[in-house]
């Protein structure tokens, strides 16, 4: 142990945090920490924020800028950071970053003037500007020195980015995101006070609107609301950086970049207008080819399970055109059929396994638990509240948490208790989003506006305080919120918080933040349904990610690592307290349960699992392979020329061939005539991508996982380049 090992070891989780927040893009950013008397560890020349290690972190003089420690070279920018530390007594830590909003502030060279008290107290009265300097130059060194004020925390550099100082490396941290923050309503504010005033109302607003989601896709969501320290660990473990209050959680970048929604819509509006383009007729025969002749024990087991059980299959997520494949080994990133295929599997059981199939770590301890006490008992057992402990570590919004059988019997209790604690009967829902299957929720599913079209077996009555709203109609919901007032109010209001179906119509990144608003002001629950989005959009959970809370919120799937009975519902202590619990509960309570509710077996798992997550970093590692997968298929589908629309958040990625998701009751006639042959397209690409070793889900969804190195991705890329080869 070295006496600068602490301080190396913060330096290095500081820039990773930093870069996974986006703040260390472009050309970089650099990042110091006092180290003792007269001296200071700076990240080295050229650093790669990712793979650093302590031992790169340099340790200079903080007078002479002589290397007193460390084989690289320091930071071109060292003499700045120095002259911070000099000048600043005060601070202990320097950050250089090119984020990019307030970089584009130095561009235009605007100080930022400060109102909001929590930015004024941290940075200052303003967010200072210094002159130009070529970067790594005394001469910029000289005129930051000159700028640098006993109050004012914050600096932009005229030619590029941003200096902020902190006490410690975590406000530090925290300052650069006020500064994002501070840099993004200051742009708005200019541009609104500069768009023409004879422009149309409504035009106006649109194109502010579209500057807001801009800035907001682009900017990390902790600038969207308050702004919590949050600290990432090093790869190479431990150090957590200080923090004030309550321990935060591992940071959950886990979604790197918010997909362009407006893009996003005009490409899928685009793929709507042409008729779907499928596999070539002549290509077809091969693709079927390979069931017929290398899938021949799936299809004698699927024929045997078709006479016992209803549509040959348990759950939709099996049914694989043109039949289903049974399974008996799935590990990591792959899959085996019976036949002995194997597939690199972009299903993960459709969604719960973050960490990868079968992940060995978490099943040890299952199997552990299995032998003690079997998988239940019906009485106590610690690892229940040891993962409602865990919950509400990395949600600070959960205060208590109920385990369920599934995200189904979620989202009914969550409805249950809403209506419970406001007194109020109506729930509006988003239409398109998928809420489990129970009678309440079974209506404006898949497609927006379709009402109880599927709602074969429930009856009319059931669904007579459901309704929905378009996606992303941020208005009707408030015309929606207003007319229910007038008849009793609205209970709460429920969103996947990506967008219905798992972001398939993806939202706007404001988009909740306008529900949460509009919900404060028609006195109803906000429930996120996060059992897809929990804990793929991070540890944080989507509510993390934009920096929205909840009421309520529901979880399913990866809750418990893809181990059986994942369901619960989370949420502040008033709100949970009306949940039934004991024989002995009687007045106002909401009534919800099951025998095997809370049995060890899931608890352990889902407890083990989070550790796990938190541990490997899953949510952002996966969520980088969902990237690379993106990038390589936007690739490919650009060169081929083809139609086809992929984005992705994080660890979720749509591929779109026909988009036949995204039909819409605003168009009738089209859903009438368009549905099956694209609905039928899409299941014959995914015919084809499982013919050529990919596994996803109903050949339009990718779950990304732990297990998805770069390897495993290149190898998937190649396997699509030759299914598009066939189209
Ligand atoms: N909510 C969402 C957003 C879902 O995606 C799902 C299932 O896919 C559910 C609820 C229902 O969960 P479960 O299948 O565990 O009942």
């Amino acid at each position: 142990m070295g006496p600068f090992d602490a301080v190396k070891r913060t330096v290095v989780e500081a820039c990773l945090d930093l870069a996974g927040r986006g703040y260390l893009a472009g050309i970089g950013g650099n990042v110091a920490l006092r180290a003792g008397e007269n001296c200071f560890a700076v990240t080295p020349s050229a650093a790669d924020y990712y793979s650093m290690k302590p031992e790169d972190v340099v340790i200079l003089d903080l007078t002479t800028l002589a290397v007193l420690e460390g084989e690289r070279s320091p930071s071109v920018e060292s003499a700045l950071h120095a002259k911070l530390l000099r000048a600043r007594p005060d601070l202990n830590a320097s950050v250089h970053t090119h984020q990019p909003v307030a970089s584009a502030m130095a561009l235009l060279n605007r100080a930022i003037p400060l109102e909001d008290p929590e930015e004024r107290a941290a940075l200052g009265a303003q967010v200072a500007i210094t002159p130009y300097g070529p970067s790594g130059t005394g001469m910029l060194a000289r005129a930051f020195g000159r700028t640098l004020r006993a109050d004012v925390n914050a600096y932009l550099l005229r030619n590029h980015g941003v200096v902020c100082g902190g006490e410690d490396m975590a406000r530090a941290i925290r300052n650069v995101a006020l500064v994002e923050r501070a840099a993004a309503r200051h742009l708005e504010q200019n541009v609104r006070a500069r768009t023409p005033k004879g422009l149309a109302a409504t035009l106006r607003e649109r194109v502010l609107a579209s500057l807001q989601a801009e800035l907001r896709a682009r900017i990390p969501a902790a600038h969207s609301g308050r702004i919590e320290v949050r600290a990432r660990r090093a790869p190479n473990n431990v150090m957590k950086i200080e923090k004030p209050g309550k321990p935060a959680p591992v940071a959950a970048s886990a979604v790197s970049q918010w997909p362009d929604t407006d893009d996003v819509f005009r490409r899928l509006k685009a793929l709507l207008k042409l008729p779907p383009r499928g596999l070539r007729p002549e290509n077809r025969a091969r693709v079927m080819e390979y069931f017929e002749t290398r899938c021949r024990k799936s299809r004698t087991i699927s024929e045997e399970a078709a006479r016992y059980i209803p549509g040959g299959v348990q759950h939709n997520l099996a049914f694989n055109y043109p039949f289903p494949l049974a399974i008996n080994q799935a590990r990591g990133a792959y899959l085996r059929d019976v036949d002995g295929n194997q597939y690199i599997d972009f299903l993960q059981a459709g969604g719960p396994t973050l960490l990868g199939s079968n992940y060995e770590p978490v099943q040890k301890k299952v199997i552990e638990l299995i032998k003690d006490c079997g998988p239940v008992t019906g009485l106590l057992h610690e690892y229940e509240h040891k993962l409602a402990a865990e919950v509400g570590r990395h949600m600070t919004g959960i205060e208590m948490f109920r385990m369920l059988g599934s995200g189904t019997e979620g989202v009914m209790a969550a409805i249950r208790l809403a209506r419970a604690y406001t007194g109020k009967k109506r729930v509006v829902k988003i239409g398109g989003g998928y809420h489990g299957w129970s009678d309440q929720m079974v209506y404006g599913m898949r497609i927006p506006g379709a009402g109880a079209r599927e709602a074969t077996g429930i009856p009319a009555g059931c669904l007579d305080y459901t309704q929905e709203c378009f996606p992303n109609d941020i208005a009707a919901l408030k015309r929606k919120l207003r007319l229910n007032q007038l008849r009793g109010g609205t209970a709460a209001v429920i969103v996947e918080p990506f967008g219905p179906e798992s972001g398939t119509r993806p939202i706007y990144f404001e988009y909740n933040r306008q529900v949460r608003e509009l919900c404060d002001q028609f006195g109803a629950l906000l429930i996120f349904d996060e059992v897809v989005t929990g804990f793929r959009a991070g540890l944080g959970g989507a509510q993390g990610y934009f920096g929205v809370q909840p009421d309520i919120t529901v979880f399913g799937k990866c809750l418990t690592g893809g181990y059986p009975m994942a369901g619960g519902i989370g949420g502040r202590r008033e709100i949970m307290m009306l949940l039934a619990g004991g024989i002995s509960a009687m007045g106002k309570r909401a009534f919800v349960g099951g025998t095997l509710s809370a049995n060890p077996l899931s608890c352990a798992a889902g407890y083990f699992s989070l550790q796990a997550m938190e541990r490997t970093n899953a949510a952002v590692k996966a969520g980088q392979a969902g990237d690379r997968l993106t990038r390589g298929l936007k690739e490919i589908i650009e060169r081929r020329g083809l139609p086809y629309v992929v984005y992705n958040q994080g660890s979720i990625v749509h591929l779109q061939t026909s988009a036949v998701l995204l039909l819409s009751m605003r168009n009738p006639i089209k859903v009438l005539r368009e549905a099956k042959e694209r609905k039928h397209v899409m299941e014959e690409m995914g015919a084809a991508y499982t013919a050529h070793g990919l596994i996803t889900l109903a050949g339009s969804r990718i779950y990304t996982s732990l297990a998805d190195t770069d390897a495993v991705i290149d190898r998937a890329l190649d396997r699509f380049d030759a299914v598009f080869a066939l189209t």
